[in-house]
C-alpha cells in the first residue's frame, strides 16, 4: 500500500524523518486545534510530536491541544504505573503551560467515566499528532484511530535520537546498526523548540478535564487509591515519576555514574554504578537527546562517554528500529528459528526447577539468585542489567516449555517493571531466548541456547552475601492468574 504524504508544513522540517501519515486525510482548515495525543511521550520540552502539532497549528493558524488520558483497564494498570505516570503527566502539564500551549488530562474513573473520548477530541481537530511507538498497545491504537477517524493522523517518533526512518531498511545485525547509527548520530543531537504562534487553547471541550498541574501529591494519591486498579502493587520508592527526578539521575550519571560506568555498571551489588533512567526513557519523561547533551557538556572522559551511548543509541535504538520490522514485537515467534528449534527440540525434557507462576511473581523459588533478580522487579519496579540476563535465561528451566517460558517473561517484566512493555523489553527478552549465537553444548531443556549461571555474580567480593539479603527483602503479595497471559496487549476491543 502506497504511504501517505505527511502535510507540507512537515515536509519542509528538518525532523520530517520522524514522522509518518497514519492515514491520507487532508488537514481540516475549519478545525479548533491541532490535537497533540500523547501517550508515552510524557515531557513538555524536546517532545518531537509537540513540535511537530505547533508547526501544524502554525502554519493553519490553530492552537495546539495537548491531550493525555490514562485509563483502568491499562493493561497491568495497578499503583505502582498509575503514580509513575500521573507524575509525569502533572510535570507534562507545567511544562505546556510553561510553553504556551494547552495541555488536558483525563482519568478515567467511574464517576468521570469517558468512552471514546480521543475520537470525540479528534472529530474537531484539523490534525491529530501522535507518537510514532512500535509496542504495546500505542501502536494498535493509533492505527485504529487513523483508519476510524475523519481527521488527518500523523504519528511522530519521539523515542529515538535517530528516528528509524532516517536509517537505510534491512540492517540486519547489531553491529551493521552500530555503524550506521554512529555515522548518522551527529545530524540528529541538535534541535531547538517550536514556538507556537497561537495562545493556549481555551475554547470548549467535550470533557471536564482534571487539573493535574495544581494536584498535590496526596491528591495524586487519593484519586489513585479511588481507582479501580491494582493496588496491591505499590508506587517505587526508588523511580518517583517526574521530571526533577530526571535533573537528579542526569547530574548524578554524568558526576557519579560516567566515570565508573564501564566497571561498575556490571556489578548488582553497585546500584549506583547504572543510571536508572530506563523508566524515564520508556515514558518519555526525558529524551534521548536531552540525556546525550547532558553528557556532552560534561568533563566525561570520551571512552566512558562511548561506552554509555552503545547502551542509549546502538542498543536502546536498534530494538525500535528492530520493532518497526516485525508485525507483532512481543511474539514467541520472533526468537530466532535455530533457537526455537532448539527450544522446541528440548521441550518435553524433564525440568525439575518448574515452579509456580505464584512462586515466580514473588521470587519464592528455589533459586536464591533468582528471587534476589525478581525481588528487585517485585519491589523496584526496576532490574540491574546483569541480573536480567540470568533472570531471563533461567525462566526457560522453571516453566513447562519454551513458549510458556516466553509468556511468564513478557508478564513478570511487564507487569511489574516501570521500563516494561517497550521495544528493549521483548529484544532482550529474544536475546535470551537465543538472539546470541548458538553455544556448542548440547545442554537438556536450551539445547544450543546458551544459558547463564550465578558463578560469576557470587564470586564477587560479598557477592554471595548480597544476594542472600536480596532475595530476602520484604515484598508484596499480588493476586496471580493461573498461567501468564499472552498477549494481552492485543485484545483490541479496549476502546481508547
Ligand atoms: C532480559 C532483559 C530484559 C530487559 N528488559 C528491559 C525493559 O523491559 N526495558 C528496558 O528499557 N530495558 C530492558 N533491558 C535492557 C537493560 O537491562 C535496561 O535498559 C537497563 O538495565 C536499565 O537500567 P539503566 O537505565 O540504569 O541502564 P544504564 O546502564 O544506565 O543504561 C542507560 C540506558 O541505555 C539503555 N540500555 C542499556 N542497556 C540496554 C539494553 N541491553 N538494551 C536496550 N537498551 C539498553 C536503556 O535505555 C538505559 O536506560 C533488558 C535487558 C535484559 C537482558
Amino acid at each position: 500500500m502506497m504511504q501517505a504524504e505527511i502535510p507540507p508544513p512537515l515536509r519542509a522540517w528538518r525532523e520530517a524523518p520522524r514522522c509518518r501519515a497514519l492515514n491520507a486525510h487532508a488537514l481540516r482548515a475549519d478545525g479548533r486545534y491541532v490535537l497533540c495525543w500523547l501517550q508515552q511521550a510524557l515531557r513538555a520540552d524536546d517532545n518531537p510530536a509537540i513540535d511537530a502539532a505547533i508547526l501544524l497549528g502554525n502554519a493553519l493558524g490553530l492552537p495546539v491541544l495537548v491531550y493525555h488520558g490514562l485509563r483502568e483497564d491499562y493493561p497491568f494498570a495497578s499503583d505502582r504505573f498509575h503514580r509513575f505516570i500521573l507524575g509525569a503527566s502533572r510535570d507534562l502539564a507545567a511544562g505546556c503551560r510553561a510553553r504556551g500551549v494547552a495541555c488536558v488530562q483525563h482519568v478515567d474513573r467511574a464517576e468521570r467515566r469517558e468512552r471514546g473520548l480521543v475520537y470525540r477530541l479528534a472529530e474537531v481537530a484539523a490534525a491529530v499528532v501522535l507518537e510514532d511507538q512500535p509496542a504495546f498497545v500505542a501502536q494498535w491504537q493509533a492505527q485504529r484511530l487513523a483508519s476510524k477517524s475523519g481527521a488527518a493522523v500523523i504519528a511522530v517518533n519521539a523515542a529515538c535520537l535517530v528516528p528509524p526512518a532516517a536509517l537505510d531498511r534491512g540492517v540486519g545485525t547489531t553491529a551493521a546498526f552500530r555503524r550506521r547509527h554512529a555515522a548518522a548520530r551527529d545530524a540528529w543531537q541538535d534541535w531547538s523548540d517550536e514556538s507556537a504562534l497561537s495562545g493556549p487553547y481555551d475554547g470548549p471541550l467535550p470533557f471536564v478535564p482534571d487539573r493535574l498541574e495544581t494536584a498535590r501529591d496526596t491528591d495524586l494519591d487519593a484519586l489513585i487509591a479511588s481507582l479501580d486498579i491494582d493496588h496491591a502493587l505499590s508506587p517505587s520508592m526508588m523511580l518517583p515519576g517526574s521530571r526533577a527526578e530526571v535533573c537528579i539521575r542526569l547530574r548524578r550519571l554524568t558526576d557519579e555514574v560516567l566515570p565508573d560506568y564501564a566497571e561498575a555498571r556490571g556489578d548488582p551489588a553497585r546500584p549506583e554504578g547504572a543510571s536508572t533512567l530506563s523508566p524515564y526513557l520508556h515514558f518519555g519523561v526525558v529524551g534521548p537527546r536531552e540525556v546525550m547533551a547532558a553528557i556532552r557538556e560534561s568533563a566525561v572522559p570520551a571512552e566512558q562517554q562511548e561506552k554509555f551511548a552503545d547502551e542509549l543509541l546502538t542498543w536502546r535504538e536498534w530494538f525500535h528500529y528492530k520493532a518497526r520490522t516485525l508485525a507483532v514485537p512481543e511474539s514467541y515467534a520472533r526468537v530466532p528459528d535455530w533457537a526455537r528449534a532448539q527450544l522446541e527440540r528440548h521441550a518435553a525434557d524433564p525440568r525439575p526447577e518448574h515452579e509456580s507462576l505464584w512462586a515466580l511473581v514473588h521470587g519464592e523459588t528455589r533459586d536464591e539468585t533468582w528471587n534476589a533478580c525478581q525481588k528487585q522487579y517485585l519491589v523496584d519496579g526496576w532490574m540491574h542489567n546483569n541480573l536480567r540476563m540470568y533472570w531471563a535465561k533461567r525462566i526457560l528451566a522453571m516453566t513447562p516449555d519454551p513458549r510458556t517460558a516466553w509468556a511468564t517473561a513478557c508478564y513478570l517484566n511487564d507487569r511489574l517493571s516501570l521500563d516494561g512493555r517497550d521495544p528493549s523489553t521483548y529484544g532482550n527478552l529474544a536475546w535470551a531466548f537465543g538472539d546470541a549465537a548458538p553455544g556448542y553444548r548440547d545442554l537438556p531443556i536450551y539445547g544450543l541456547v546458551q544459558t547463564r549461571t550465578d558463578k560469576a555474580m557470587r564470586k564477587r567480593p560479598g557477592g554471595t552475601e548480597w544476594i542472600r539479603a536480596a532475595a530476602a527483602r520484604e515484598r508484596p503479595t499480588l493476586a496471580v492468574p493461573g498461567a501468564p497471559p499472552s498477549a494481552p496487549y492485543l485484545d483490541e476491543t479496549v476502546p481508547i
